[in-house]
């Protein structure tokens, strides 16, 4: 089962999906973002061409990767959702500092764990409308999880553990993600329920491989933002490590930007779809590793195996 903002459908219903995108953010500190920030109308007027060049490029699903005080919006999204015919999924959790509302710094992990598992049960706010994952951020210091982001770590276990739902942690580093494993393995833990957000930004693959081999999952989310070559190239060794059943890929494209003119710079959510995956196949990528990265992976890492257990 997955949990769309439209209700829950099966695994098999997800088809093509990009893990991680974003189609509103707002850079507004310390949680004082409201709706009244930025004009839902116009937001939908200019997100939503991109979102049916998403569909009619094949995707089925969009994962939207913005947490709560950074610009969440269920109703927006299932607005857009209902509109645009994809499913999109949307998170409960928090990202990280200065992007944390007052109260996070003086909440214990169990209080935080009990607003995101009642959002899971509930629904967020009174919409009814249920996150599908957890999105949380692991910054660092010196390579180890700061204080704050260790609270919210440890929150995302425990709701996770209560409501079936995956763990996506923006995680920059291969330090931090070693650093993360030791929290998982501290609270046994299912690794297989944490994807590693922004797994590309660590150039060293020998971490990848020790996070895959303890079951999470290397997001390589960032595909558009470099050359195709340098991420082809890195999937490829990370395929030849015998990982791919542990890889998703992904843009973290988008988005309507709050307070800047028209949304600003937004990137479109087709770079994988329209160019990315033709490279690959000219590169002689066979078409069943293209739908095991884009169908069959993001469906077992979103799936919510509470009911399987
Ligand atoms: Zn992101």
């Amino acid at each position: 089962m997955i949990q769309t903002v439209l209700g829950e459908i099966s695994k098999d219903e997800l088809g093509i999906v990009i893990p991680h995108e974003h189609i509103l953010v707002g850079f507004i500190e310390d949680g004082k973002m409201t709706r009244d920030d930025y004009d839902r109308g116009e937001v939908i007027r200019i997100m939503l061409p991109y979102l049916m060049q998403l569909a009619a490029a094949g995707c089925r699903t969009l994962t939207e990767c913005t947490p709560e005080f950074f610009g969440r919006a269920p109703y927006l999204l299932a607005e857009l959702s209902e509109l645009s015919g994809l499913h999109i999924i949307t998170n409960t959790g928090y990202y990280q500092k200065p992007y944390l509302a007052p109260f996070v710094y003086e909440t214990s992990s169990e209080d935080l764990a009990r607003i995101w598992i009642k959002e899971a049960l509930e629904g967020i706010e009174s919409s009814g409308i249920k996150p599908g994952f957890i999105k949380i951020a692991l910054s660092n210091t010196n390579g180890g999880i700061s204080p704050v982001q260790q609270t919210i770590l440890k929150a995302a276990l425990l709701t996770s553990r209560e409501t079936g739902l995956p763990i996506q942690a923006h995680t920059i580093g291969g330090e931090t993600v070693m650093h993360a494993l030791e929290f998982l393995a501290r609270d046994n833990f299912e690794p297989s329920r944490f994807i590693w957000v922004h797994a590309d930004s660590e150039p060293d693959l020998t971490y990848h491989k020790k996070a895959a081999l303890a079951g999470m999952w290397i997001e390589i989310d960032s595909i558009g933002y470099r050359p195709f070559e340098e991420h082809y190239a890195m999937l490829e060794k990370l395929i030849g490590m015998g990982l791919l059943n542990r890889l998703l890929i992904s843009q973290d494209a988008g988005w309507y930007c709050v307070g800047e003119k028209n949304g600003g710079n937004i990137k479109p959510f087709t770079t994988i779809l329209e160019g990315f995956v033709p490279f690959l196949r000219e590169k002689g990528i066979a078409q069943s590793i293209i739908e095991q990265l884009m169908i069959a992976n993001p469906a077992n890492a979103l799936e919510n195996r509470k009911d399987r257990l």
